[in-house]
């Protein structure tokens, strides 16, 4: 696995140049959220460049937003990049960088920890990404499930009996409006501690302070329930946690508290991701390198 990668997030860029499977140079710009596409894959560019890319060498990007089989990028959450509207990242990339490979950025992480990271002995794998939103990727016999409309994996949207707010995709009651990062501060702020974040939440909980640990229980009941159907559906075997929230600590510990409600059938392994801010890179290049095959 050797080439080039880039992830663009909702906060920061991060270009990298890879070589036998390990990400040997990255570089980081901060993300401007108001711009327009075209100006996001100048600063990609930009940072490849410095790393050595030139066109036709190996390259995967890992986007924020759904990547549908045409290569057009859709804003999912308009509160994540609100500048993107409907864009032929294909057409961009090949403008500014030549042949490149784009998909959405969990579903980037969720084939690299399956090939290489806490998937690598699994049939049936999921990577669930945690963090201000709830996103992932599902690994079936080593392939990334993907549809043409790139929605596929994007977990975080399955309705959750926790649950009972908005969310940012426009269904209701979703997995990420109780599990995610802002579901929590909007929870903390509906119990009365209005200006919390879910590291201040989390906080509280260690501290012992009921109101928060009933708020992070929540979050970790409906990412069990959320494993349970998905293994219903998929017959998962390991679900990999990842993201600010799911690496916090004890929350795995939860998870799998939660998750002894469910009988042993809906009950895979669940374990933390591996390869951290490495994932979505590694999982970009794996991709384009496959589709080249
Ligand atoms: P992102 O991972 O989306 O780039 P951050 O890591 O800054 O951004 O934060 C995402 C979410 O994770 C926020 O809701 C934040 O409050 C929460 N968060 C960050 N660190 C922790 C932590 N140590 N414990 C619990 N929640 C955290």
């Amino acid at each position: 696995l050797t080439g080039f990668a880039a992830d663009l997030g909702g906060t920061k860029i991060a270009a990298a140049r890879i070589h036998a499977g390990e990400v040997a140079e990255r570089l980081i710009a901060p993300t401007d959220p108001a711009a327009d596409p075209d100006a996001q894959l100048v600063v990609i560019k930009g940072l490849l460049d410095l790393l050595g890319h030139d066109s036709g060498a190996p390259l995967g990007v890992a986007v924020a937003g759904r990547v549908d089989a045409e290569g057009m990028w859709h804003a999912v959450n308009r509160g994540t990049l609100h500048a993107i509207g409907d864009f032929s990242l294909r057409d961009g990339l090949s403008r500014h960088l030549g042949p490149a490979t784009s998909l959405n950025d969990a579903a980037a992480a969720a084939l690299a920890e399956g090939l290489f990271g806490a998937g690598t002995d699994s049939a049936g794998f999921a990577f669930i990404t945690v963090s201000t939103g709830v996103g992932g990727g599902l690994v079936i016999g080593n392939r990334l499930l993907s549809s043409g409309n790139g929605l596929a994996g994007h977990v975080g949207f399955v309705s959750s009996r926790f649950a009972s707010g908005p969310c940012g995709s426009g269904r209701m009651a979703t997995v990420e409006s109780i599990a995610g990062g802002r579901g929590i501060a909007a929870a903390a702020a509906a119990a009365g501690y209005e200006g919390r974040d879910a590291r201040a939440v989390f906080d509280a909980a260690a501290e012992g302070q009921d109101w928060a640990g009933r708020i992070v229980d929540s979050s970790a009941h409906a990412m069990a329930s959320l494993i349970g159907d998905l293994t219903t559906i998929l017959g998962l075997d390991t679900v990999a946690i990842g993201g600010s929230i799911g690496l916090a600590p004890g929350y795995i510990d939860r998870i799998r508290l939660a998750l002894t409600e469910e009988p042993e059938l809906f009950r895979p392994r669940v374990v933390a991701a591996r390869l951290g801010h490495d994932a979505p890179l590694i999982g970009a290049l794996a991709a384009h390198l496959n589709k080249e095959r």
